[in-house]
């Protein structure tokens, strides 16, 4: 694990840093508050930091207030270090922010157990972050295809729009929907119907780049959506995504089962820009078109 020293006596500098070295930390070193403070914003920066109270620079506990204003989620365990004794001193170290508190000259053994407790903070801390993005990951997910949902792939859009508006580029949807699906849950029952979904949305994610994002929009209905891409580009991929859907027979549990998709792409560029229900309308009405045409094709939203 990584720790920031941040001192600016000579001599515990090199106490601090010969012992920290000793017990297997990695250490960065500063003697400047300023720089301390740099340092912690820098990317892997260190989670735990021991700060002197008094430095050149930024103070300890103008350090610790600084830290705890930090708006992003990444905890950093701090210990301030100083040679004042006092209640009061105590008191406002801790209203800082500061997590834990040792007075010079300290002992050894002293500052390993207060490292301990910082690290099995830390750590609880690690394990707390990574259950929150399981969860939000898993709550963005649709269950069957593990493409993003209704809500999410939504929610995309409107990002990709304000971004697509603010750098004046083109934004291509497709909405996509299987062919008959009814047909094949009838003939081949739900469980076989659930597989081809999944064998679907699988085929449709190695068609596009790592930056489109593709949802399921509903039942076998999927909504692709495609940043810095006009209506030819979106047209190609809505082609590839047809081709690759049907070329083959699906392999599923149930046996080979043929299946087609119809697409309608829609596209808003800074000739014409649409808002983002306007632009779902407008895929769904060429989605709509390519049914009406015979299915497995693609049709295209007028001026789109
Ligand atoms: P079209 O070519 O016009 O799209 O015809 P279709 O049969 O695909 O369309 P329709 O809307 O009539 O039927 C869609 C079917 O999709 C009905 C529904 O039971 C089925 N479906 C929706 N969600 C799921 C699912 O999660 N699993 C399975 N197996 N079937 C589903
Ligand atoms: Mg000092
Ligand atoms: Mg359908
Ligand atoms: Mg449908």
């Amino acid at each position: 694990m990584k720790i920031l020293i941040a001192e600016d006596e000579p001599a515990f500098r090199r106490l601090l840093t010969d012992v920290l070295i000793k017990w297997g930390y990695e250490v960065v070193v500063t003697k400047d508050g300023a720089e301390a403070w740099h340092i912690l914003n820098s990317d892997d920066a260190p989670k735990l930091a021991i700060l002197d109270w008094m430095m050149p620079g930024i103070d300890g506990p103008e350090l610790c207030r600084r830290i705890r204003r930090r708006a992003h989620g990444v905890y950093t365990y701090v210990m301030l270090l100083t040679s004042q004794q006092g209640d009061k001193d105590l008191v406002t170290g801790m209203e800082a922010g500061a997590d834990d508190y040792l007075t010079k000259p300290f002992r050894v053994s002293e500052l390993r157990v207060r490292l301990r407790t910082g690290r099995r903070i830390i750590d609880l801390q690690n394990e707390l972050i990574a259950a929150r993005e399981f969860f939000q990951e898993k709550a963005a997910r649709d269950s069957l295809t593990r493409l993003w949902n209704h809500e999410e792939i939504l929610s995309i859009l409107s990002h990709e729009m304000a971004r697509a508006e603010r750098e004046g580029k083109c934004l291509g949807a497709i909405m996509a929907d299987l062919d008959h699906f009814k047909r094949i849950n009838d003939r081949y029952g739900h469980l076989a119907g659930d597989s081809v979904l999944r064998v679907a949305a699988e085929k449709m994610l190695t068609q596009v780049r790592a930056y489109d994002s593709i949802g399921r929009y509903g039942g076998e209905e999927f909504l692709v959506i495609l940043p810095d891409c006009g209506r030819q580009c979106a047209m190609a991929f809505a082609e590839r995504i047809r081709q690759r859907i049907s070329e083959k027979e699906f392999n599923t549990s149930e046996g080979m089962i043929p299946v087609t998709m119809s697409l309608g792409v829609a596209v808003s560029c800074r000739e014409q820009r649409l808002n983002a229900t306007d632009l779902v309308k407008a895929a769904d009405k060429a989605l709509y078109a390519a049914k009406g045409g015979g299915r497995n094709r693609v049709e295209v939203a007028e001026g789109g």
